[in-house]
């Protein structure tokens, strides 16, 4: 059983090892999941065909979608492209050179939750994009660097923000967040992408959360589309979104999926952008 303690206002579900090992489960799938779209991404796709694949894949593997059904998510997976945030509807369109896909999705295994996500890049993108998803990439594992016993939320926070908008000029999405993960995709606590160090809710062992930068090229202002579910940039800027579940540990953070199989794809597959 999960441990529980209160924590002001909001309610931690502490996890065992064991129960971190089964969250490693889920998230593996999650990243062999995104590691076979990623080998199939090409231009002429859907992102519905795309959420198909994957949806068999989470369930040929004796798991269930975790984003479908929540709060009536109808899809396996968020697909979000170019201007499109996060929680991207799949959908009939073909995918075109150029265009920038986050593709973001979790599975439930043995009742608890994998949720990670990655963006890739079809063709030769500007050097403007690669950049956008170098530092998106690179902000967040400054933000698990931090993911350690005795610091803060607001150092994680802190840290995806400094290296995104302080450093390189991009919109940090505010509405959303990162968050605790386990029996649920979305548990407390919130870890948001901008913040103070030395703010927030101090991380013990056994914490895991989901940390998930959504950054836009330009300003961080997003509005929600007409399907009452995709978020996108009011700008109509670019947008990259990288995530990683993450176990707290003393000393440096345990990460429970991985990017290992999903870059590899990315390297092979003559159709994705792999050099940013
Ligand atoms: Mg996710
Ligand atoms: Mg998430």
């Amino acid at each position: 059983m999960p441990s529980k303690k209160f924590n002001t206002a909001i309610l931690i579900y502490y996890k065992t090892k064991d129960e971190i090992e089964l969250i490693r489960k889920s998230n593996l799938l999650v990243s062999n999941t995104i590691a076979e779209l990623a080998k199939l991404i090409k231009p002429g796709i859907t992102t519905l065909q795309l959420d198909a694949i994957a949806e068999t894949f989470i369930r040929d593997h004796g798991a269930t979608p975790a984003f479908k059904g929540y709060r009536d998510f109808p899809f396996a997976c968020c697909i979000s492209v170019n201007d499109a945030v996060v929680h991207g509807f799949p959908t009939n369109d073909e995918l075109q050179e150029g265009d920038v896909i986050s593709i973001d999705t979790g599975a439930t295994l043995q009742g608890y939750v994998g949720d990670s996500a990655y963006t890739f890049a079809i063709g030769d993108v500007s050097e403007d994009i690669q950049r956008l998803m170098r530092v998106t990439k690179e902000s967040l594992y400054k933000g698990i660097q931090k993911a350690v016993v005795g610091n803060r939320i607001g150092d994680i926070a802190w840290a995806v923000q400094e290296h995104t908008e302080k450093k390189n000029g991009y919109g940090v999405v505010r509405e959303l967040t990162g968050h605790g993960v386990g029996r649920s995709l979305h548990e407390d606590p919130e870890v948001p992408n901008y913040g103070r160090r030395g703010n927030g809710m101090k991380m013990l062992e056994g914490l895991v959360i989901a940390i998930e930068p959504m950054i836009n090229m330009g300003a961080k202002e997003v509005y929600c589309a007409d399907d009452a579910w995709t978020i996108k940039t009011s700008d109509g800027s670019v947008s990259a979104h990288y995530e990683h579940s993450i176990a707290v540990r003393k000393g440096k953070a345990d990460i429970l999926s991985s990017f290992t199989e999903i870059e590899k794809a990315e390297q092979e597959n003559p159709y994705l952008f792999s050099g940013y």
